[in-house]
């Protein structure tokens, strides 16, 4: 069994880290209690940014040391994640072709899927989620059988490989803390397939034991989701021998800012990207990090996060939705 040592492990530094950390000082006195802080992961610097690229410095590291010369990933049409391995792959000189189900807001040529057609990917479309992973090991059969070498990376990139990249955010995080001299007392995300979170919750263990971080979820219900992030955990943890004695309280997910679902906005999320926006002049982005905010500044309003706190806030990037969302900026709902 190898030991976890985080500078050994396979990675492409081509983020552009460490990310800022922002006050944000008219959105903290807005409400008088704790104190918001941001730290900028819209910035890490491949495709439009975004929390992909971390764990992307992973993944395809891992794929050139196979051998691989095609990525396929799966996402929505409007998937950040997709269009964040499309730009890293074009960069190391690799094929990628993604599969891309359909999503709330339908099919305009804008946000990701512009980007992905500048990328000039392969695109294969599937109606529902749940075909994406048939169709990606189709691919694959067929590269292989092509002579070539694929390597699948699966939804989010949230495996044991991927969420490295924010076990090894907290490294930095403790880094720049320590810099700062600036202890955080609560961070707050955006949760989807939860590698984010996992990884976070791995390395908080490691580098940043008294950090309390909460997941807002986005799509799924807090026990599905709160499934994923275990068995993301179990597996790393399997990997590397470790047991970091993580209890079930301290995968925290709130679930109940998601409104109807993944990708279906709420009246609440508009009102914080614009309130937002007007104070700070930061974009959010309708799907993750609006509905996060919605979470955050409820907390804080409603106590549960104490007024003397310090909280961080991660903005993982997804700004291209902005534009295929662009109706329910401009009407009321
Ligand atoms: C993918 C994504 C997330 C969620 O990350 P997971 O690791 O899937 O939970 C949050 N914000 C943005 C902008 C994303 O693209």
């Amino acid at each position: 069994m190898m030991s976890f040592d985080l500078e050994t492990i396979p990675r492409l530094q081509h983020c552009l880290l460490p990310t800022p950390i922002v006050p944000m000082d008219r959105l903290s006195e807005h409400f008088g209690k704790a104190k918001i802080y941001v730290k900028r992961d819209d910035l890490t610097g491949i495709a439009i940014g975004g929390n992909k690229n971390r764990k992307l410095e992973f993944l395809l590291a891992d794929a050139l040391l196979k051998g691989s010369d095609s990525i396929i990933t799966e996402g929505a049409v409007t998937s950040n994640h997709c269009v964040q391995t499309a730009a890293f792959s074009k960069r190391l000189g690799l094929d990628c072709e993604l599969v891309l189900s359909d999503s709330f807001v339908g099919e305009a040529m804008t946000g990701n899927l512009l980007l992905n057609k500048l990328l000039d990917v392969k695109i294969h479309r599937v109606h529902s989620s749940s075909d994406r992973k048939k169709k990606m090991f189709e691919i694959a059969e067929q590269l292989a059988h092509e002579g070539k070498q694929p390597y699948v990376i699966p939804t989010g990139g949230s495996n044991k490989v991927g969420i490295l990249g924010y076990v090894a955010f907290m490294q930095e995080l403790a880094e720049q803390s320590s810099q700062l001299e600036l202890v955080f007392d609560y961070f707050v995300l955006a949760t989807g397939s939860g590698g984010t979170q996992a990884g976070l919750i791995i390395g908080k263990k490691l580098y940043y034991p008294d950090l309390s971080i909460i997941g807002i979820g986005v799509g799924d219900k807090k026990k599905e989701t709160g499934k994923a992030i275990r068995e993301i955990v179990a597996n790393f943890e399997k990997e590397w021998g470790l047991n970091l004695g993580i209890s079930k309280k301290e995968i925290v997910i709130l679930d109940q800012y998601a409104g109807e679902g993944y990708g279906k906005p709420t009246v609440k999320m508009i009102d914080t990207i614009k309130l937002v926006a007007k104070l700070e002049g930061l974009f959010l982005d309708p799907v993750y990090n609006g509905k996060a905010m919605v979470g955050l500044l409820d907390l804080i309003q409603q106590g549960e996060i104490p007024s003397d706190a310090n909280v961080l806030f991660l903005h993982s990037g997804g700004i291209p939705a902005i534009f295929t969302y662009q109706k329910y900026f401009l009407e009321k709902f």
